[in-house]
C-alpha cells in the first residue's frame, strides 16, 4: 500500500463529526462517497499532524491527552517526537496488513493518504468506545466478562506477537468496542508506540502510560512481547477491582513499586475473586519478564478458558 499522494482523501471520504483526539492525532468519522455495495460505509479516519501544525485546541508541549507519557524527554523536544510518532504508526500498520489482517482483534488500516494537514490513516470504525469507558461506567467487571476482555486482547497481542510487534503502550483507552452491543469484539489500536523488531527502532525513551508501563521498560529501556503482557496483567488487576495495582502519590514512588512488583490483593475487594484469576494476575506481574506467560500460554490458561469457573461449580 502506498500513501496515494494523487488520489485526495475529500474525493473519496466525507469527513464528519471527532471521534476521539490523542496527543498528536485527531480522529474523525468518515463515510465513503463511492458506496461499493449500494450502502456508504463508514470509516475512522486518524489524522496524523506533521511537524508544526498542532492539532487545534490541543498544547503543543503535551504528549497526550490521556496518558501518553515521556519519561525523561525535556517537554520542548516532544512536538518533534511528533513525526517520529507519525512515521513509526504508518510502518507498523503496514506491518499489521501484511502479516496479521484481518483479526478480529487488531484494528484494520483501509487505506492512506497523505496531505499538506499529515497523514490520514483510513481505519476501520469502532463505534462501541474505550474498554476504559466501559470500565469507569460498570466500576468493575466479573470475572466471567473480565475473561473475555483478556481473551480478546491476549488473541490480539498473540497474533501480534506472532508478527514481530510490540505494542507498547496497551491500556484500556487503547481497546475499542466494535458496537456498543454486550458482547462487541474487542480491538487493540494506537500503534503510534509500537515496535517491530525487523525494521523500526523503537522511538527511545518514550514509553506508555506509566500505570501499564512494564519494570524492564522503566530499569533498562528493553521492551519485548513480555512488556505487553504486563500490561494485560495491569489491565486485567483494574477490571476486576476498579482501581490499578500500582498506586502511589508520586510518579517516583509509583516507578519503585513497579520496579519491586509490589502490589497486593489485601483490599476486601478481592476476597470474592477466585483463586484461578489472582495466579493469572501474579504469573503476569512478574519482574522477570523471561518468567511471565505468552499470548499464547494465557489463551489456554483455565480461568481465561472458562474452565476453572466450571470446576469451581461442580467443587
Ligand atoms: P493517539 O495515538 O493520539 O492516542 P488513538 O489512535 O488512541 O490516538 O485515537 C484517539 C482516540 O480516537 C481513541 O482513544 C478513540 O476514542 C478514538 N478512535 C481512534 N481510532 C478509532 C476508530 N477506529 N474508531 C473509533 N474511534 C477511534
Ligand atoms: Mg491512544
Amino acid at each position: 500500500m502506498t500513501e496515494k499522494e494523487s488520489r485526495k482523501l475529500s474525493d473519496e471520504y466525507e469527513v464528519a463529526d471527532v471521534l476521539g483526539k490523542g496527543g498528536f492525532s485527531v480522529v474523525r468519522r468518515g463515510l465513503s462517497k463511492c458506496p461499493s455495495a449500494g450502502e456508504r460505509s463508514h470509516v475512522a479516519i486518524k489524522t496524523l499532524q506533521r511537524f508544526g501544525s498542532t492539532p487545534p485546541g490541543l498544547p503543543r508541549n503535551r504528549a497526550g491527552e490521556k496518558g501518553l507519557t515521556s519519561l525523561g524527554f525535556p517537554m520542548w523536544k516532544q512536538v518533534s517526537i511528533s513525526d517520529a510518532l507519525l512515521t513509526n504508526e504508518i510502518l507498523v500498520m503496514r506491518k499489521i496488513v501484511e502479516d496479521v489482517s484481518p483479526h478480529p482483534n487488531v484494528i484494520h488500516l483501509h487505506d492512506v493518504y497523505e496531505d499538506s494537514n499529515g497523514v490520514h490513516l483510513v481505519l476501520e470504525l469502532c463505534s462501541g468506545g474505550e474498554l476504559f469507558d466501559r470500565i469507569v461506567a460498570q466500576d468493575k467487571y466479573n470475572e466471567v466478562d473480565a475473561a473475555a476482555v483478556v481473551r480478546q486482547i491476549a488473541e490480539g497481542l498473540a497474533a501480534l506477537h506472532k508478527a514481530n510487534i510490540v505494542h507498547r503502550d496497551l491500556k484500556p483507552e487503547n481497546c475499542l468496542f466494535q458496537s456498543t452491543s454486550e458482547d462487541s469484539p474487542l480491538k487493540i489500536m494506537d500503534f503510534g508506540l509500537s515496535s517491530v523488531e525487523e525494521f523500526t527502532d523503537p522511538i527511545v525513551g518514550l514509553f506508555g502510560s506509566i500505570d501499564y508501563v512494564s519494570p524492564e521498560a522503566l530499569s533498562q529501556g528493553k521492551i519485548s512481547a513480555a512488556s505487553d503482557m504486563w500490561s494485560l496483567g495491569v489491565i486485567l488487576y483494574i477490571l476486576l477491582s476498579g482501581y490499578p495495582p500500582f498506586h502511589a502519590t508520586s510518579n517516583r514512588h509509583k516507578q519503585q513499586i513497579i520496579l519491586a512488583g509490589d502490589f497486593s490483593f489485601d483490599d476486601h475487594s478481592w476476597k470474592t475473586i477466585s483463586s484461578s484469576a489472582k495466579q493469572l494476575i501474579s504469573s503476569l506481574l512478574t519482574v522477570d519478564p523471561h518468567r511471565r506467560p505468552t499470548a499464547q500460554q494465557i489463551l489456554q490458561h483455565p480461568w481465561v478458558t472458562g474452565d476453572s469457573a466450571k470446576q469451581d461449580l461442580m467443587d
